[in-house]
Order: structure tokens, then sequence, then C-alpha cells
């Protein structure tokens, strides 16, 4: 109980921590000593802070706790893919996957314990949105996946990929907080440039973010660009339509001049025409965007079936002759329930 009382000092910005040494008679820069041992340290313990004193630390121990993620399990996939079950403080699980290719290796982290959205195609969607993960478990995910880059690959983390379970939009201030601490030079000091966050269209925080100026990458769950076709399929859609993406997407381009990734499966029955691929060679008309045809990967009931190859190419066919950049993406790590859309924690 006594632990649940204090404060985690991770929620803590680097003004706070060194006003609270201040308030304690103490030194500010303390506050920034403190700061690197959490952030760019990665202490668990005050104990492990070792040039602060004893008694200071006692004094930090007695105020905070440090809540942090636990690696529980660590599955490896035949190709190389990894996926980690992270314990959170709470003991609530969520899921994240490292994706090594020949030159960069890639985090795909999640953002909330289940998901708030209702996609029908997807595995995390049958959860119900448990909570939203702190800026610091986010965190976590992404130095814990950068760890393990190092261990098996031989080098860091290269890039960033908000698809885990989650719809980031739902959760944005957290997300934003720890791409703040992932991007500083205090944190990890990627560059924003390879962080890529995906949504499923939330147009009014499409639109907040491009008011933010943030200057990482914005990819699109479409998978249909016929309205009652998407609303069929990401029931949600109801409420946020495609007219309204379509509008936010406009501001957003035109705010940070950032191409827009849209990423669709093509399933049999249900958008493998050629009126679904004219729809979205349309909706591709309205902001620069490239196009990420993605594998389904089956989730169980066998509702969903991927089109066959010839759809697909009929899809690239089409696209690439109205001068849309598109790539056929292949899915990682299946034997593991690691791809797109598994992560449900089966464990
Ligand atoms: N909520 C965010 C991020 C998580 S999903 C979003 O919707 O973008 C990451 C990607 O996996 C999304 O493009 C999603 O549509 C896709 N996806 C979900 N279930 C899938 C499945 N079973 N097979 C393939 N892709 C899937």
């Amino acid at each position: 109980m006594e632990a649940e009382k204090k404060k985690d000092i991770r929620s803590l910005t680097k003004d706070q921590l060194r006003d609270f040494f201040v308030s304690q008679g103490d030194q500010s820069f303390r506050g920034n000593q403190v700061y690197e041992w959490l952030w760019k340290k990665g202490a668990h313990t005050f104990d492990a802070m070792t040039n602060i004193s004893k008694e200071t630390r006692e004094r930090l121990e007695s105020h905070f706790v440090i809540n942090h993620i636990k690696v529980d399990q660590m599955q490896r996939s035949k190709d190389g893919t990894i996926k980690n079950a992270v314990r959170l403080h709470d003991g609530l699980v969520v899921e994240s996957v490292l994706i090594p290719t020949k030159n960069r290796t890639t985090a795909c982290v999640s953002s909330q314990v289940g998901c708030s959205l209702d996609c029908k195609f997807c595995a995390t969607a049958r959860l119900k949105r448990m909570r939203n993960l702190n800026p610091d478990e986010i965190y976590d995910q992404v130095v814990a996946i950068d760890n393990e880059s190092r261990l098996y690959f031989n080098k860091p983390l290269s890039n960033i990929v908000f698809m885990g379970m989650g719809e980031p939009l739902m959760n944005y201030n957290n997300v934003l907080k720890a791409i703040d601490k992932i991007t500083a030079a205090e944190g990890l000091g990627m560059s924003p440039k390879r962080i890529t966050l995906s949504t499923s269209g939330v147009p009014k925080m499409i639109k907040k973010m491009a008011d933010d100026g943030v200057k990482f990458k914005l990819a699109v769950s479409l998978h249909s660009a016929i309205e009652d076709i998407r609303t069929s399929i990401m029931p949600f859609n109801a409420s946020f339509s495609l007219a309204d993406l379509r509008e936010a997407l406009e501001y957003w381009y035109a705010k940070t001049k950032s191409r827009i990734t849209y990423e669709y499966v093509v399933w049999k029955g249900i958008n493998d025409t050629q009126k679904d691929v004219d729809a979205l060679v349309a909706f591709c008309r309205f902001a620069p965007s490239k196009v990420n045809l993605i594998e389904y990967n089956p989730i169980d009931d066998g509702q969903f079936q991927q089109a066959n190859a010839q759809t697909i190419a009929m899809y690239v066919e089409t696209l690439e002759r109205n001068g849309i950049i598109v790539t056929v993406r292949r899915s990682r790590g299946k034997d593991i329930d690691a791809a797109c859309g598994q992560l449900a924690n089966k464990s």
C-alpha cells in the first residue's frame, strides 16, 4: 500500500525534479543528475544512482517509487523477429516486437493495454481497453528493444513504429511525451524521422498533431476508401467518417508537408474489386501519400481472408498507373503471433 501512495518519480518533468530538490533545501542540479539516471541510464532503483549520496537516495526512496516494466517472456521467430511480453507495474501485460531487416531494426511498440477501437480483423480489438500506457511504459519498451537489438543484431535500434497494441491517438499526450524522451539528447537521441505513428484515423487528433508541429511520420490504417465498407470493418468509422479523415489529412499535409502512408489489407469479398481500388486512388489524391499493401494475418474465425495474388497485382497495377507509390509488405513473426493485428497476449 505504502508504495502505491508514493508518486512514480518518472511522472515528473526535469523542472519538477529540480524544484523538488530545491524544496528539500538541496541544490537544483541534483534534479539533473537524477533525471539522467532515470532516463539516460535507465536506473530501476535509487541505490543504482552511485553519484547521489546515501542520504539523498533515502529521501528519494521515502517520496517516490520508480515504476518500470519487466520483459516477462521473449519469443523468437524463425525469421528473427522477437516478441516481448511486457509486464507493467500493476501486473497488466502488453506486447512489443523487434523486427530485423538487412538495413534496419524496427521496434513495434504498444500505446494502450487493449484497444478502445473495434476493428473486426484485429486480435487486439477483442481485448477491451484497460488503460493507457504511461510515457515511461512506452519509453521502456523502446529501451528494452534497443538493448535486444544491440545484443542479438549488434546494432542499435534504427526505427520505431507505433503499430503495437492500442490506438496511439487515443493516448496522445502520453505518446507525445514518450516520443519527446526518445528523441531527446538526454533520452535515446533518436531522430523523429525514424518514428512512425500509425492510427486508425482520429480526425481531431490528426489536426492537433499538425498544430503541435510534430516531426515524426504519420501512417493511417485505411483498408477501404468507401464509407460504408470501411464502417463495416472498422465500426468506429461511423463516428470518425472518411470525409472528416480526408479533411484532417489535407490539413496535416498543408501544415507539415509530410507525406502520409496508407496501410491497406485487401480481403476477399470485402475490398477486392476495381471499384475499391479506384476509390483508393481517388483518396490518395487528397494529399501526397503512398500505400503499403499489408498481408493479412488471420486471427482465427475465417471471417476475413486475404485476397489472391491476382487481386493484389490489380491493386499494384492500378495504383502505379496512377502515379502512386505502392509497396507490398510481407508479414514478419507470424509463427509467434507477432505480426500486425496478432498482438493479444495469448500467454
Ligand atoms: N491502432 C493503430 C495501430 C495498431 S494496428 C492503427 O490502427 O493504425 C497496426 C496495423 O496493423 C494497422 O494498420 C492495422 O490495421 C493492421 N492490422 C490489424 N489487424 C491486422 C491483421 N489481422 N492482419 C494484418 N494487419 C492488421
